[in-house]
C-alpha cells in the first residue's frame, strides 16, 4: 500500500470535480435554508450508545457497519453512521425543545461513515446533506420535507427519480402487524440469520434484497391492511398534500428502511440511472426516537440526501451544472518590479472582491499566459517595466486576446467596468 492511497471505500473531492459536490451541498441547503430550518453541526463522533440505542441493535448500520472504538480515556465512541440520532441529542441537549417553538427545523451537512462493502455508489466514508422537523406531529411537516427535497433535486436538474411512499404505522397498530408477520415468517424456510431477525425486526427480513427470500415472502401480510385508523388518515393527508403541490409519488407497500426508529411516514428516492445503489436520499417519521435515547415524546420527521450518489445521479443523466469559474482575472508581471506592484493591484482587487489570482514562481510570459487561461479568468493584468514606466498595465481580454493599457493607479475600477 502506498502512503498516497486513500483507505479502502474512500475517495477524495478534487478540483474541478470537487466543485460539483459543493455545488449540490448548496442546491440541497438552499431549500431548507428557505424554509424555516436552521444549520446544525454536530461532533464526527458520539458515544456508541446513541447510535445502538438510537439506530437500533438489530440494523446492518449498528451490527456490522460501525466504526467503534475506544478511546485512550476508555470512553467507548463511534464515527456517526448517520445524522438524525445526533441531532436529536444535540437537540435534547441544548434544550431547543423546551424554547415553545416546535418544530425544532435544523439542517446540516457533514460526512459519515459505515463499514460497507465498498462498490460503485457505496463507500465508507460518504457526504449527506440532510434536514430534521422535531417536535410535531402534523402531516403538512411530513409532505414538506419531501416538496423541499423534491424541489433540491429539480433544482439540480435531475428528472430520473422517483418517490416512493410508505407508512410504517404507530405505536398502536405496529405491534399487530409485528406479530402477525412474525407468525408468517417462523412458518417459512429461512437461514439462520434471517430467523434471528424475526425476532429482533421482522420488518427488516421484507427489505432483504435475495431474491430466494423475496420469492418466500410472497404472500406475506402487508402492514398497509393493519394500519389503524388514525395512521391510515394522516397518511391520506400526507398524500394529498403530495399530490396539490405536484410531486409525484410512489405508493411501496414494502418500503422497510434500515433504521429502527421509524414510525408513519417513510420514503426514498431512487434514481433509475443508478443500478444496484439507487437510493439517493430518504427519510421518514421517527415519533419514537427522542423516548429510545432518554429524552420526552417527541415526534418527529427528516430525511437525508446522499451527495455523493446525487453526483453520481446528474452523471447518469449527462448533466454538468453551470458552476461559474472561480477566478475572473489573472495577473502577469514580467519582471521583479512588476510583481510587487501587481502584488498590490491583487490584493486591492480581492479586497474589492473580484476573485483575482496571481502568476506565482517567477514564470516567464508564455508560461503564465497558459496559466491564465487555463484558471478560467476572463481578463489578465498584464505588466512590464515599460508600462510600469508610463503608469500603465495592459488589460487583456483572455476571450478575444483584444489588450488596452489601464491606468495603474484606476485598476479596480477599470476591471469592474471590464467585467461589466
Ligand atoms: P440511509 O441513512 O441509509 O437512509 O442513507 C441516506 C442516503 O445516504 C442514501 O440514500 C445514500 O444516498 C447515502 N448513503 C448511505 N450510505 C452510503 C454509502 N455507504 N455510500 C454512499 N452513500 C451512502
Amino acid at each position: 500500500m502506498s502512503t498516497f492511497q486513500a483507505p479502502k471505500g474512500t475517495y477524495d473531492l478534487i478540483p474541478p470535480n470537487s466543485a460539483t459536490y459543493l455545488a449540490v451541498r448548496e442546491a440541497i441547503a438552499a431549500p431548507l435554508k428557505n424554509s424555516g430550518y436552521g444549520y446544525i453541526e454536530t461532533p464526527g463522533f458520539e458515544n456508541v450508545e446513541l447510535f445502538a440505542r438510537g439506530v437500533g441493535e438489530s440494523t446492518d448500520i449498528v451490527t456490522k457497519e460501525m466504526y467503534a472504538f475506544e478511546t485512550k480515556g476508555g470512553d467507548r465512541l463511534a464515527l456517526r453512521p448517520e445524522g438524525t440520532a445526533s441531532v436529536l441529542r444535540a437537540a435534547l441537549e441544548a434544550n431547543l425543545h423546551k424554547a415553545g417553538n416546535l418544530p425544532v427545523k435544523l439542517w446540516y451537512s457533514g460526512s459519515y461513515y459505515r463499514y460497507e462493502r465498498p462498490q460503485k455508489g457505496r463507500y465508507r466514508h460518504f457526504s449527506q446533506v440532510g434536514a430534521e422537523a422535531i417536535g410535531a406531529e402534523d402531516p403538512a411537516l411530513d409532505a414538506e420535507l419531501i416538496i423541499l427535497a423534491h424541489q433540491a433535486y429539480r433544482s439540480l436538474g435531475l428528472s430520473d427519480f422517483r418517490i416512493l411512499l410508505n407508512s410504517l404505522g404507530d405505536k398502536e397498530c405496529r405491534p399487530v402487524y409485528r406479530a402477525a408477520l412474525q407468525d408468517f415468517l417462523r412458518g417459512l424456510e429461512l437461514d439462520e440469520d434471517t430467523r434471528r431477525r424475526i425476532d429482533i425486526n421482522p420488518l427488516r427480513v421484507l427489505d432483504d434484497k435475495r431474491e430466494a427470500v423475496q420469492e418466500r415472502l410472497i404472500g406475506a401480510p402487508m402492514l398497509r391492511d393493519y394500519l389503524c385508523e388514525a395512521c391510515k388518515a394522516y397518511h391520506e393527508q400526507v398524500r394529498e398534500l403530495l399530490t396539490a403541490a405536484g410531486v409525484a409519488f410512489e405508493d411501496d407497500a414494502k418500503l422497510v428502511r434500515g433504521l429502527d426508529y421509524y414510525t408513519r411516514t417513510t420514503f426514498e428516492f431512487v434514481h433509475d440511472g443508478l443500478g444496484s445503489q439507487s437510493a439517493v436520499g430518504g427519510g421518514g417519521r421517527y415519533d419514537g426516537l427522542s423516548e429510545m435515547i432518554g429524552g420526552p415524546a417527541l415526534p418527529s420527521v427528516g430525511w437525508a440526501l446522499g451527495v455523493d450518489r446525487t453526483v453520481l445521479a446528474l452523471e447518469a443523466e449527462g448533466i454538468t451544472l453551470d458552476i461559474p469559474s472561480a477566478t475572473a482575472v489573472y495577473a502577469v508581471p514580467l519582471g521583479e518590479e512588476a510583481r510587487r506592484v501587481l502584488f498590490r493591484s491583487v490584493t486591492e482587487l480581492r479586497r474589492a472582491g473580484v476573485a483575482t489570482d496571481f502568476a506565482y514562481g517567477g514564470k516567464g510570459l508564455k508560461n503564465a499566459m497558459k496559466s491564465a487561461n487555463r484558471s478560467g479568468a476572463r481578463l489578465a493584468l498584464v505588466a512590464g517595466e515599460r508600462d510600469l514606466a508610463e503608469g500603465v498595465v495592459q488589460l487583456k481580454d483572455l476571450a478575444s486576446g483584444e489588450q488596452t493599457p489601464i491606468a495603474l493607479d484606476a485598476v479596480v475600477d477599470e476591471v469592474r467596468r471590464a467585467l461589466g
